[in-house]
């Protein structure tokens, strides 16, 4: 079996709208921080030059959200209220989403602006892939050689409110995209519902899950690397208690016939 890394990273020298805060301790000041904290708390005297190398262990602190690097929504992101019910948070989501055969669709001409059903349902077709329900489909936008500058905000392709529809109609409940959003820019968004006062246009990738509980997969990188079908993925997210998303180490699984 091979093993695609679909991941960008958690990066906090790369450019993000919440910039991440992250703070090491080296292990040698991991190794005075311990030896402070003996004596503190416990009144302990240890030299931090007895450890070999005069070194303990390093720590990482950071500060970040949720949505930073490649991550799950879950359905309690997209509005506190379901047609359904309550939606649920990521801790709470059935572990067997996560881990699919998956399909990826090449939509890399669209550039900046909204993917409709029509170009959504022609490429699942061209790909011969035979969807079935739980498969996780990828979103193929180019979007991601953007990631870590300012331009991976804006400029990028998501998919319309129909599109979105008509992958929850075949029991999709995965859906993955490279770039920021699955929903368009929000430039883009915002501008088509001034000129048409509609507001079916305003984040309906996202607001369909108020009405059907699904997921979405963001900011996943390397999707040039798969072949169109024939290969799972898995994107188990982060078991964060309470959360609208967490982040995943996202990885397509390739059987060695289908490389
Ligand atoms: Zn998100």
């Amino acid at each position: 079996m091979r093993i695609i890394d679909l991941s960008s990273p958690v990066d906090a020298t790369g450019w993000e709208p919440d910039p991440i805060v992250h703070r090491i301790m080296t292990p040698a000041e991991g190794a005075v921080h311990m030896s402070e904290e003996m004596k503190l708390h416990f009144g302990l005297e240890f030299d931090p030059a007895e450890l070999p190398g005069g070194e303990l262990l390093s720590l990482d602190t950071l500060t970040l959200t949720s949505h930073t690097g490649t991550h799950v929504d879950a359905p309690s992101h997209y509005g506190s209220v379901g047609t359904y019910g309550t939606p649920r948070t990521i801790d709470q989501m059935p572990l067997d989403w996560f881990l699919r055969p998956a399909v990826v669709l090449d939509v890399t001409d669209v550039g900046i602006g909204t993917i409709g059903a029509d170009r959504v349902r022609a490429e699942l077709e061209r790909t011969g892939h035979d969807t079935q329900p739980l498969d996780i489909v990828l979103l193929h936008t180019g979007a991601s050689r953007f990631t870590g500058t300012q331009r991976y905000f804006t400029d990028f392709a998501g998919v319309d409110g129909p599109a979105t529809e008509y992958l929850l109609d075949l029991g999709v409940r995965v859906i993955g995209t490279d770039a920021f959003s699955l929903d368009a820019p929000f430039g883009h968004m915002i501008r088509e519902y001034q000129e048409t006062g509609d507001r079916s246009v305003l984040w309906p990738a996202h607001f369909a899950g108020r009405r059907r509980e699904y997921c979405q997969i963001e900011r996943l990188a390397e999707l040039d690397r798969l072949p169109p079908t024939g290969f799972r993925v898995a994107c188990f997210p982060v078991r964060i208690k309470g959360a609208g998303a967490g982040w995943t180490r996202a990885v397509a699984l390739l059987d060695e016939e289908t490389v």
